[in-house]
């Protein structure tokens, strides 16, 4: 099941009710969901394959950045992105995965880029031929990291798949098996779940001290899974005190 722009702009105003305590992330979410949204129709139409042509949506990000985001984020753009050929710099550095080599390697840097790439690499994966059964830890179409994980009920047992944080691919992936280290051992493997939460959880993995979130379909069945993991910050906090980091971090760099 696909879960296009409209649904996650739907739902993050609907969670934007629910969990008050991450309203203004939603808010910010769903204001750049709608100029993924934009940006997605534009390469739809012209259509658009080099990534050097998502410069010129910079100005309208920068734009909504400055009217929803954090402070941070602005003063980072005034210094590092001022500039055409800077943000080119960093939209190819993020794009090409070599970050540790440039300032796309910082937070905010990667959220710009990202926020730019998304609807980019989600356009070319809607044209690609995806082997969705890979049963590896990386996105089958762009290498990407997954940045949750979906659960289905099929059959007898559940099924796992996991969704890519720039292609948003989703591919099937084993239920016990940490996609970080490919641990095995159930032992290793602690779920943790929070009372008020009840259909996001995270997946955990003791070997290597990384955690998943996963967002179950079957106990809440109107869930997008991307939305729903940035709505549950809660559950991040929670498992980074306990000394886990995420395999992933989200668009917002949570
Ligand atoms: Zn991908
Ligand atoms: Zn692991």
């Amino acid at each position: 099941m696909k879960y296009d722009l409209d649904h996650r702009i739907a739902r993050a105003t609907a969670l934007a009710e629910v969990y008050p305590a991450a309203r203004e992330i939603l808010t910010f979410y769903r204001e750049l969901a709608v100029f993924q949204k934009s940006v997605s129709e534009d390469l739809r139409a012209r259509p658009e394959t080099d990534v050097r042509a998502l410069v010129r949506y910079f100005p309208a990000l920068l734009d909504v950045v400055s009217r929803n985001g954090p402070p941070q984020l602005t003063s980072f753009a005034g210094v590092n992105l001022d500039t055409s050929a800077k943000q080119e710099e960093i939209l190819l550095a993020c794009w090409e995965g070599d970050a540790a080599a440039d300032p796309a390697s910082s937070g905010a840097g990667r959220f710009y880029a990202r926020a730019l790439l998304q609807p980019y690499a989600e356009y070319l994966a809607s044209r690609g031929n995806i082997q969705r059964d890979a049963a590896e830890p990386r996105c089958p179409f762009c290498n990407g990291l997954p940045v949750v994980g979906v659960l289905r009920g099929e059959g007898d047992g559940a099924k796992r798949s996991l969704l890519c944080s720039l292609c948003a691919t989703e591919w099937l992936y084993r239920r016990v098996i940490c996609p970080s280290c490919g641990e095995e051992n159930k032992d290793k493997l602690p779920v943790f779940m929070a009372d008020q939460i009840a259909h996001v959880r995270v997946d955990a993995c003791d070997t290597c001290q990384t955690y998943v979130k996963s967002v179950d379909l079957t106990k809440d069945g109107h869930a997008v899974p991307v939305v729903d993991e940035l709505a549950t910050v809660a559950l991040n906090i929670w498992a980074e005190e306990h000394g886990y980091s995420k395999f992933e971090p989200n668009l917002l760099g949570m």
